[in-house]
Order: C-alpha cells, then sequence, then structure tokens
C-alpha cells in the first residue's frame, strides 16, 4: 500500500489550565488511507474536535509527528498550512459556521477567493455546487434565511468550493433534525462514493455506521479502531481549480467584506470617523481660505500697480514724532523725478473739506498731487482732461474728480466744467477718473484731486508733504529701485527720519501671515487628526473581538494571515479615507456658505490639498489599523472558532 493520506505518529495535545498542564490527547498513532470514510465517536470531552483541529492543521500537536501524504507538517510554516488547508480539506462544523452577511453563493465562494480562483469561475463553481445540493433556489438567501439543513448543505458546498479532497466534518449532525441530518449522511456517503475522504466526528453511533471505518476515542486514547477496509474506492480524479487574476479579487473582497462591517454599524463608523472628518475639514478649509485671501490680496495689488512706492516722514507706521517732521518736501520730489529708475512721482496731501455745488453739501476727501499722480497710481481717465505740470506750478484751481462718487454732489448732470465750492475755493472740474477702491470700502464722501501747490497754499498752507508715492519703471526690480530711493532721501536728509512702504511688502506680510495661519490651524488639525486615528484604532480593535468567530472561519476555509490582516486594514483605511471624503465635503460646504454669505472674497480650494487630505487620511487608517489587524491576523483559529 502508498504512504497513507494521513499519518500521525506519537502525536498528543496537552494545554496549561493555569498552573497545571492537562493532557487532551494521549501519544497516539493513527493513519488514514486516501478515499477512507472514517468516524470518529466516543464522549463528550474524550479529545475529538482537537484530534480533528490537529487532522486539518488549525492546531499543532504538542509532540510527534503528523504527516500528510508524506510532508511533515511540523516544518510547515502558517502561510504554507494556509495553503494546505485552503486546496486539501474542507471543514464541516456542528454549528455551520456560515458568514451570517452573507448570502449561500458568497459563503460558497470565500475558499475559492482565497484560493485565487477567477470570479466568473468562482460563481459557476458556486452555482454549481448549490444545484447539486438541491440549492439552486437558494444562493442569494443568507444563512438566516435558511433551515439548518439547508445551511449545512451550504457549508458541505463550501468545504468542497476547492475541490474537498479531506472532509472534516465536526458532529456534522449534531444540531440537525433526523431527517435533515439523514440527508447530510446521504450526501457525505456519495461524495466517499466519488472518492472524498471523509472523516467525521460524532457522538451518535448511527451516524458513525455509515462510515467503513470507527475509531473510538475515550479521554484522549484511541479505545477502539476497526481498522482501513481491504478495498477502497478509486481515488478521486483531483478537481482542476481553475486560476485567475489573484490580487485584486482579493481586495475586493476585503473592501466589500469592510464595507458590510461599516454599514452593519453606520452610528458608530460615523462618530469614529468624526475626528478625522473635523481634522481634514479644518485644514482643507483654512488653507481655501487662506489661498482666497492671498488671491485677493494680490489680486487687489496688481490692480493698484505692483510697482510703486509709498514715502512716509517718521520711523514706522505710528511714529509719534512723524507729525512733527517737515523734511519730505518740494526739493526731493524734484530729485526722485529726475531718477532715470522712476516712471514718475507724485506727493499725496490729503485734507477732508465741505465740498458744494448749488444748494448741495458733501464731505469730500481732497487730495493735492502732481500730474504724475494718474500715471503713478495707473488711474484711468474717463472723462475730461488730466491737469498738467503747468497747471500744478500755477496753483490752478481745477480738479479731477472720482466718476461715481461726484454723482452724488451733481446728480446726473455732466460734471465737467462745472465749478464747486471747496470750503470757500471755487475749482472747476475737469477730469473724470475711475478710482480704484483698492482695500477701502466705496467711501460715501466725494473724491477730489488738485495740483498740490494749489492745496498746499490755499487749503492747508504747509510746505512739506505728508506722502511721496513713486512708480519703478518697467523692467526695474522694485526692491532694487526702493534701495536707490532711501540712499538719495538719505543723503538729502542727512539721517533716515523716514520709511518707505512698497505693495512688495505687503505681499511679503499677506504670504507671511497666511502660512502662519495655516500652520497653527494645521497643528490643531494634527491633533484631530490623531484622536481621530485613536478612535479609529479603537473601532478596530472592538470589531476584531466582534468578530473573533468570523476570522476562525475564514482561517479554517483558507484564509492566510495576510489576507486577515489586509482585510482589516483596508477596513481601517476605509473608515478614515471616508472619514477624510466627508471632511472635504464638508469644506466644500463651507466654501459654498462663505461664498453666499461674505462677498469680497471666494474660498480658494486646491485638488493639490484636497488629495492631500485623502492621502493623509489613507496613511491615519494604515498606522492606526494596523496594530487591530495585527491582533486579527495572529488570532488562534481554534480558539477564534470556539468563540460563540
Ligand atoms: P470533544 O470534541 O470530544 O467533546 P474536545 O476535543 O473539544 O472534546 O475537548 C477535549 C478536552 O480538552 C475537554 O476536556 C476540554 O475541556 C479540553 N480542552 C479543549 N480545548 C482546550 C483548551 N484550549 N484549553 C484547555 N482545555 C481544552
Ligand atoms: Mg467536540
Amino acid at each position: 500500500m502508498d504512504a497513507p493520506l494521513i499519518e500521525l505518529e506519537g502525536v498528543s495535545r496537552r494545554y496549561l489550565s493555569g498552573e497545571q498542564e492537562v493532557t487532551v490527547l494521549h501519544p497516539l498513532n493513527l493513519a488514514i488511507q486516501a478515499g477512507e470514510m472514517v468516524a470518529i465517536v466516543g464522549a463528550s470531552g474524550s479529545g475529538k474536535s482537537t484530534l480533528m483541529n490537529l487532522l486539518g492543521c488549525l492546531d499543532r500537536p504538542s509532540e510527534g509527528h503528523y504527516r500528510f501524504r508524506g510532508q511533515e507538517t511540523a516544518s510547515l510554516d502558517a502561510l504554507a498550512l494556509a495553503r494546505l488547508r485552503c486546496h486539501h480539506f474542507g471543514f464541516i462544523f456542528q454549528r455551520y459556521h456560515l458568514l451570517p452577511h452573507l448570502d449561500a453563493a458568497a459563503n460558497v465562494e470565500i475558499p475559492a477567493v482565497y484560493a485565487g480562483m477567477a470570479k466568473a469561475d468562482r460563481h459557476a463553481r458556486s452555482r454549481a455546487l448549490l444545484t447539486r445540493l438541491g440549492l439552486s433556489d437558494r444562493s442569494h438567501h443568507t444563512p438566516g434565511q435558511l433551515s439548518g439543513g439547508q445551511q449545512q448543505r451550504v457549508s458541505i458546498a463550501r468545504a468542497l468550493a476547492n475541490g474537498g479532497e479531506v472532509i472534516l466534518a465536526d458532529e456534522p449532525t449534531g444540531a440537525l433534525d433526523s431527517q435533515s441530518g439523514k440527508e447530510v449522511m446521504a450526501i457525505l456517503k456519495e461524495l466517499h462514493g466519488l472518492g472524498h475522504t471523509i472523516i467525521l466526528v460524532t457522538h451518535d453511533m448511527a451516524v458513525a455506521d455509515h462510515a467503513d471505518r470507527i475509531i473510538t476515542l475515550k479521554d484522549g486514547r484511541v479505545q477502539s479502531d476497526s481498522g482501513s477496509p481491504a478495498s477502497l474506492p478509486p481515488p478521486p480524479t483531483p478537481a482542476a481549480i481553475p486560476k485567475g487574476s489573484q490580487g485584486l479579487d482579493r481586495y475586493r473582497e476585503a473592501a466589500r467584506m469592510a464595507l458590510h462591517a461599516m454599514l452593519a454599524h453606520r452610528m458608530r463608523t460615523f462618530l469614529t470617523m468624526l475626528g478625522i472628518i473635523i481634522g481634514i475639514a479644518a485644514v482643507v478649509s483654512v488653507v481655501a481660505l487662506g489661498q482666497g485671501a492671498r488671491a485677493k490680496v494680490i489680486g487687489e495689488i496688481n490692480a493698484m500697480g505692483t510697482n510703486t512706492i509709498d514715502i512716509f516722514p517718521g520711523k514706522d507706521w505710528g511714529d509719534e514724532k512723524a507729525a512733527s517732521i517737515r523734511t519730505l518736501n518740494e526739493g526731493d520730489l524734484r530729485a526722485l523725478q529726475g531718477q532715470p529708475y522712476l516712471e514718475g512721482a507724485s506727493p499725496q496731501l490729503s485734507t477732508s473739506a465741505q465740498l458744494r455745488y448749488r444748494n448741495q453739501t458733501k464731505s469730500g476727501t481732497v487730495n493735492g498731487v502732481s500730474s504724475d499722480f494718474f500715471r503713478v497710481k495707473g488711474m484711468t481717465l474717463v472723462g475730461g482732461r488730466l491737469f498738467s505740470e503747468r497747471d500744478s506750478l500755477d496753483r490752478a484751481p481745477l480738479a479731477v474728480v472720482d466718476a461715481d462718487s461726484i454723482k452724488g454732489l451733481l446728480g446726473d448732470e455732466d460734471p465737467i466744467g462745472k465749478v464747486l465750492l471747496i470750503g470757500t475755493l471755487p475749482v472747476r472740474i475737469i477730469g473724470l477718473i475711475k478710482e480704484e477702491t483698492g482695500f477701502r470700502q466705496p467711501s460715501q464722501s466725494v473724491s477730489v484731486w488738485l495740483p498740490y501747490r494749489a492745496v498746499m497754499s490755499r487749503l492747508i498752507s504747509q510746505s512739506h508733504f505728508n506722502q511721496i508715492t513713486l512708480r519703478v519703471r518697467d523692467g526695474v526690480q522694485p526692491a532694487l529701485a526702493e534701495r536707490e530711493v532711501i540712499a538719495l532721501l538719505r543723503q538729502r536728509h542727512g539721517s533716515k527720519d523716514f520709511f518707505t512702504f512698497s505693495s512688495d511688502k505687503i505681499l511679503q506680510s499677506v504670504e507671511k501671515t497666511t502660512a502662519t495661519l495655516t500652520l497653527l490651524v494645521s497643528a490643531i488639525a494634527v491633533i484631530s487628526l490623531i484622536v481621530g486615528g485613536v478612535g479609529v484604532m479603537n473601532i478596530m480593535l472592538v470589531s476584531v473581538v466582534e468578530r473573533t468567530r468570523e476570522i476562525g472561519i475564514r482561517i479554517a476555509v483558507g484564509a492566510r494571515q495576510s489576507d486577515i490582516l489586509q482585510q482589516f486594514l483596508i477596513e481601517a483605511v476605509m473608515v478614515s479615507l471616508l472619514g477624510g471624503v466627508l471632511g472635504v465635503g464638508l469644506a466644500l460646504l463651507i466654501g459654498l456658505l462663505f461664498s453666499s454669505l461674505v462677498d469680497a472674497m471666494q474660498m480658494q480650494f486646491s485638488l493639490f490639498s484636497i488629495l492631500m487630505a485623502f492621502a493623509c487620511s489613507t496613511l491615519i487608517g494604515i498606522l492606526f489599523g494596523y496594530l487591530p489587524a495585527r491582533n486579527a491576523a495572529r488570532l488562534d483559529p481554534v480558539v477564534a472558532l470556539a468563540r460563540e
């Protein structure tokens, strides 16, 4: 006779029970030939299930040798044992051990998924098996919708999914009524007839009588063994298991399981994700806000002209002595106007005054400027003319007005040529300007520009300037021009009693503020994300404990440790990723709300920050899901299966 299919030599199993070591199986020798149908009988607690788990490679012997097809199993690693279970064994349990949230067909397919069978082949096979077992009309029922006998038939189909060369049935009829039990036994006998090796455990002698060989266990020892029959049916032609594309299918299966688990506990999953949702939403919307603010400021600076420099007296903004510094004067203006790197220079003297036209009075902002001013500021003339250099020198009482705000005084009359009273000074309107509002809100007061000399001599009587505005020539670096200007004025004044301000500087300070704000909120968000991650880890640990039995079943039907690890890791990643998606959605919603409430600016969402949010949440899932997933993968299948 050939080497037996299964050969145990001095195999024993001991458990540590507290301080004491309990021997559940005493060293035993056993050989089972391919194609045998063996019944293992014995009283409850005699060690039948323990022996069965050893035979099915769900458990390892404490000592002795177990050879399967002559191959020593002690030298196999976890992966090789999983392969052995997957391709050679089919388990049938007393309590069926079907996965409750999958329908019959999906349950039958699980071993085939782990064997890497292609989807179409898997479907065809499960359909054929269920039809063969009389369940063709039940394939889309979940276990809860099936009777005990039907569930056991589904589990037989599952045992055959990868061929079921050796079928290990532990009390397969134990939970069934006698009629269903008879049906199940008939199926097992039929499979035996087809050449499958059947090993079944029972405490019912009527069931055991179906077998060719009966082994009786008592207190962990073989009490009697009727021995292998003389003749055996011819071994079956091994069922060809079609191989298919491996990886992707496993991921899809894992993702589907994760989805089931998430949907089963919607509220719990949502609360778990909350930390991640808030963290991601905070970062994405603050970055969008920063981007929006930045875009707004840059837009306004571009409208104003990016290459202007303002000169003010004093050390900096808010210098109290600034008002008494009178060194910024006409001489400086002339000197600056002569510089080749500047395109124009204009003083700016502002005062407010009452404007009158006929019997209408309005408050107005009166600006004394040079003829260069409008070019320096990039203002556009929309009607009439600007005053000339000559007008400036002549202190001519001519005014250019803001086309919009003058309507408050003149109504719909054409302003050109009209004479206004500024205080008591009559001035003639010669030009209309479209004013860029810049940072200021559109004001109620009327903006009026006069030649600066007219303002200085007729309205405020002072001989120094409060501000000079310069425009840098195109092609000259603003920073370079600014340095030149500072050097020139310092030389003229003998000390630096002025300061400069350029749009460049505004830009820089806005960039800095945005960066600081983003950093600050990101720091808060990171804390939220960590809290969220811990939440995910916590819920995954609970999930592993809750689904211990499911894990045991999966391992029994051929899942490798890496399959289990992958499944739980994917679940953690899906929870976090969904949190990320909801977070981004929330941020977009905030953006929508923001744009409907705030007119001045818009939040700007960048694809990059959204992709980063997804990457970040995936990373959290992997990071915080790893520990629970590893716990799941390392579960002892025997212990896991025993869990109710
Ligand atoms: P049977 O299936 O014949 O009813 P088992 O093989 O399940 O018996 O159990 C045999 C004995 O081993 C029982 O006394 C049981 O309490 C003990 N046993 C089984 N599993 C463990 C374990 N993990 N730790 C300690 N004792 C165990
Ligand atoms: Mg048992």
